[in-house]
């Protein structure tokens, strides 16, 4: 498809634009792989370059976005470690966003949407993706470089501390970002979305120097964006970190 009408540049990335199209503004990103479609969204060419439309109701990072999300975005030639990649959909916009001179390593632990996030790494050379659990940061340690940015969407109960570990070792510099999509349903009964929200935001808090979280519905209901930038060395008043133990890392290998 052609855009009827010139993209217009995003102040938050100059691989992330809008489009009109008909009556309708939507985000996309430039992609960093070829097509076809990823999971149904829309491509359109603009001279040499193809952009992939980011649906917010798909993506809770593309809802984040356009929920007016200040936080860190993925900059270009960043490496970032993506938790919870599931079969691609978010970790290949934020492969988009980084660029082919960025990459994303991908971790997810279910065998199944695993075998898609493999295939779709064939064609975005920068999405490397590693079966493995969130939670055995050590072993991920042997396949993971430091990045600038970890991007979290594991939807566990621990999905916090999972996230605080992956920042501890994995973050590098001081502009180095941390970006959580939190699952309040995840968290247990004992509380609100808001109280969830609000306990999530207090552990993050010693460690993460918080922008405005948003709120995601109804996109994507119960959920929250929330993060920042890191700010390592602060022990003082960090809630102890609580992983629970499971199975190991396996790095993909991509076919010959
Ligand atoms: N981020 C994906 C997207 O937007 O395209 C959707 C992720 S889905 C909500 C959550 C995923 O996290 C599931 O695929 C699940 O298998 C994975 N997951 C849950 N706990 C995990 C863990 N401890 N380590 C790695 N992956 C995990």
């Amino acid at each position: 498809m052609r855009a009827r009408r010139p993209f217009v540049p995003d102040r938050r990335s100059p691989r992330l634009v809008r489009a009109t199209l008909g009556d309708r503004s939507e985000l996309f990103t430039e992609a960093a792989g070829p097509p076809p479609a990823v999971y149904g969204e829309r491509w359109v060419h603009d001279g040499r370059r193809s952009f992939r439309s980011f649906e917010p109701g798909r993506s809770k990072l593309s809802a984040g976005l356009v929920r007016e999300w200040s936080g860190p975005v993925p900059r270009v030639g960043e490496s970032w470690l993506y938790l919870g990649a599931a079969t691609g959909t978010t970790a290949s916009h934020v492969a988009d966003l980084v660029g082919p001179e960025g990459r994303v390593y991908a971790v997810e632990r279910s065998p199944r949407p695993f075998a898609r996030l493999l295939s779709l790494a064939e064609r975005w050379p920068n999405l490397l993706p590693i079966l493995g659990d969130a939670r055995e940061v050590r072993e991920l340690s042997a396949l993971v470089a430091p990045v600038h940015g970890v991007y979290a969407d594991i939807a566990q109960p621990d999905q916090v501390a999972i996230v605080r570990a992956n920042a501890e070792l994995f973050l590098d510099g001081r502009e180095a970002a941390v970006v959580l999509a939190l699952k309040t349903a995840s968290m247990g009964r004992e509380r609100d979305p808001a109280g969830h929200l609000a306990a999530a935001e207090h552990e993050l808090a010693s460690a993460v120097e918080l922008v405005p979280s948003v709120r995601l519905d109804p996109f994507h209901r119960g959920h929250f964006l929330v993060g920042g930038r890191y700010r390592p060395g602060r022990p003082a008043g960090r809630t102890p970190l609580r992983l629970t133990r499971s199975r190991g890392a396996r790095p993909a290998r991509r076919s010959p």
